[in-house]
């Protein structure tokens, strides 16, 4: 059984939670608890492999948060960086973190330049009011070595689950370069 540890960070409200929860159960609630954090585990085969997935959903009040930044990027193995496309604010965090998260010296990534990141535009539902645009979102990860799609944790249940798929792939990936 190989353990993979998946990381969903971004900015308060973008939608974390939702998306962990859609791709747990394939449900949109609406309202998710913020104030604390879970690691979900989840079973899955891919590729032939058992895979023992553990995902961390931070809790949207930092100062509440057990983990600090350092030890997240020290226990995940691969991330999903979200930010919400009708909240620019969201976009300039998500960005952050990806620097930090490839931040060759300083970083306490395990594997800082080639762990497996993939950015995520969510609410693509709420286009209308798109303050980001798809192209930024594909330049930013394109310029940082990441995956990138825009999606709609409201809307889109087997897009979501494509998502998750795809960076626990990169992950199996990067775990066979080593
Ligand atoms: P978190 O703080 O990042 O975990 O964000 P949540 O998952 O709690 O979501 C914050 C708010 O955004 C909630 O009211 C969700 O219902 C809403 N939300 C999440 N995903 C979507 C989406 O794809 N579209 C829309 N319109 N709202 C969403
Ligand atoms: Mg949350």
């Amino acid at each position: 059984m190989n353990d993979v540890k998946l990381a969903v960070l971004g900015g308060p409200g973008t939608g974390k939670s939702a998306l962990t929860v859609r791709f747990l159960t394939k449900r949109f609630i609406g309202e998710y608890a913020s104030n604390f954090e879970s690691i979900y585990n989840k079973h899955l085969c891919l590729e032939g492999k058992q895979l023992n997935l553990e995902i961390y959903d931070p809790c949207s009040q930092p100062q509440k948060a057990r983990f600090s930044l350092t030890s997240e990027l020290h226990w995940a193995d691969g991330f999903v960086i979200v930010y919400d496309i009708s909240d620019r604010s969201s976009f300039a965090f998500a960005k952050a973190l990806i620097y930090r998260i490839r931040e060759p010296q300083t970083s306490h990534c395990k594997r800082a330049m080639e762990s497996a990141v993939l950015l995520v535009g969510n609410k693509q539902d709420l286009c209308h009011v798109r303050e980001v645009g798809w192209e930024e979102g594909q330049k930013l990860a394109l310029d940082n070595r990441c995956q990138f799609c825009e999606l709609s944790a409201a809307e889109q249940s087997l897009e979501v689950e494509m998502m998750f798929i795809r960076v626990i792939k990169g992950i199996l990936t990067n775990s066979k370069l080593k």
